[in-house]
């Protein structure tokens, strides 16, 4: 499995939604390339403070700031 591949899938393995072979294959993956477990690991980390985050009460300030923030990337075709 390539890096581009691997890092493909990293969000359906982060979901928890790869099949038990996709994982296999990903995890044989990280044994042979150090940078695409950072890379998993990093988004593991993010994703769980994410979700501890969303029990919070983010403040409606912030929110209208992040939607504008969102909005001006949509604009640059992001
Ligand atoms: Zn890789």
């Amino acid at each position: 499995m390539k890096c581009d591949e691997t890092r493909h899938y990293l969000y359906v393995y982060l979901d928890g939604e790869a099949t038990i072979l996709r994982r296999w294959r990903i995890r044989r993956h990280f044994r042979q390339c150090p940078h695409c477990e950072d890379g998993f690991v990093f988004e593991e980390r993010l994703k769980l403070r994410v979700r501890e985050g969303c029990r919070e009460e983010m403040p409606r300030e912030l929110v209208e700031r992040l939607r504008t923030l969102l909005q001006g990337h949509a604009d640059d075709g992001m």
